[in-house]
């Protein structure tokens, strides 16, 4: 970064995974960023309230209102004064807060009222939600000027990377033949379908390669993530899906590639660190020094590559079906996993009814245009309820 760019973020999720890994990358930057606020669920007080202070940051929010007076707390303890905001408005308003950027990290449908908020304030807009793109892909489409949304999931991070290789001019579609997403096939890659019928909630968070909040480490072994990254990738480039491959790739090294109409495919490599896309959204378009440790070629390294198998994993089938459908069938399919996660991480749900189940919310669901914030939250919540009664009468 150029000590004269000092880029100011409003980072949202700041407690998780993707905003930690983003507060390193700043700490690291001092000449490059300041953070203006910071938001979070709630759950950790103590932990935001160290954030605030270390960054210096003029705002706070939490989703949870109930925890605004232990916020307050652990913000005089720590010295730090900022202004407290509190419940889904206050997140909102965070969101809104002054700033260059906004990194939205929050996990799940949650984010969809942030990403709109920001894109609307005008925001650059790094999202690592990518649940919010997918559940309101006309409503985010429709507000995102060219430019205003950077992907930091790595997969779609590596896309863009390797898209900038399509010739000197802007991104042109035509040049290109396919998107290859990789996937690193998760905890049960190899496994038959009827294996993993015992899979319990320890053994599917326990992803071989990448270090990730429980949400994605679930959808990364039942490979739904990959399907919603298969519909993000559809939003993001503007590509058919199919024109939309998914290859596994055990070591995550290789996070996604570009293939052209003469036939070259270009790669993105780097050994798996959220860092480095979180590095390059923040950035853009510089490259942050030092955000991520490169390949070590003084080791041996073996790349592997082998087709997904769709009926072991019929998630990302799934979500090109719906993915095709639009409007709010994105939205049930992502909002019907969230409640069947929950019912297999607390109620007992079998680790393969969960994409069942999903297929089931998705076949009986009216798909509706999406046109509005309401019109989407009404099938997100029409299509939890639906799965919650599927999946009643499991226990642990
Ligand atoms: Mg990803």
């Amino acid at each position: 970064m150029h000590a004269e760019t000092l880029r100011s973020v409003v980072l949202l999720g700041s407690t998780g995974s993707i905003g930690t890994q983003a507060l390193d990358v700043i700490a690291a930057n001092p000449g490059g960023f300041k953070v203006a606020a910071l938001a979070a669920g709630g759950g950790k007080v103590e932990l935001l309230a160290r954030q605030a202070a270390e960054f210096g940051v003029e705002a706070v929010a939490v989703a949870d209102a109930a925890a605004v007076p232990a916020l307050k707390e652990a913000l005089a303890g720590h010295g730090a004064h900022p202004v407290v905001l509190g419940g889904p408005e206050g997140v909102a308003e965070a969101a809104a807060w002054q700033s260059d950027m906004v990194l939205n990290g929050i996990t799940g449908a949650l984010g969809l009222t942030s990403t709109l908020v920001a894109l609307e304030a005008g925001r650059t807009l790094a999202l690592a939600n990518k649940e919010s793109l997918i559940i309101g892909g006309p409503l985010v489409k429709r507000l995102a000027k060219p430019g205003q949304l950077l992907p930091v999931d790595s997969e779609h991070s590596a896309l863009q990377q390797c898209l900038w290789a399509s010739g000197p001019d802007a991104y042109d579609p035509g040049s290109v033949r396919r998107l290859v997403v990789t996937a690193s096939g998760g905890p049960f890659r190899g496994m038959r379908r009827e294996e993993m019928a015992d899979v319990t909630p320890e053994m599917a968070l326990a992803h071989p390669t990448w270090s990730m909040g429980p949400v994605i480490t679930i959808n990364s072994a039942t490979l739904v993530n990959k399907g919603l990254e298969v519909i993000e990738a559809h939003l993001l480039f503007d590509l058919d899906f199919d024109r939309i491959e998914v290859v596994v790739h055990p070591q995550s090294i290789i996070h996604s590639m570009v293939e052209y109409v003469d036939g070259s495919t270009i790669a993105q490599a780097s050994p798996p660190d959220m860092r480095l896309p979180i590095a390059l959204a923040l950035g853009h378009p510089h490259r942050v020094p030092g955000a991520a440790r490169g390949i070590d070629w003084t080791k041996a390294h073996t790349w592997t590559f082998e087709p997904l198998d769709d009926v072991a994993f019929p998630s990302v089938a799934l979500a090109r079906h719906v993915g095709t459908e639009g409007g709010t069938a994105p939205a049930v399919y992502n909002a019907a996993n969230e409640a069947c996660l929950e019912a297999f991480m607390l109620g007992g749900l079998p680790f393969l009814a969960i994409v069942d189940t999903v297929a089931k919310v998705v076949e009986e669901h009216q798909v509706t245009p999406a046109d509005s914030v309401e019109e989407v939250l009404a099938a997100d919540a029409w299509a939890r309820a639906r799965a919650a009664e599927l999946t009643a009468g499991y226990s642990r």
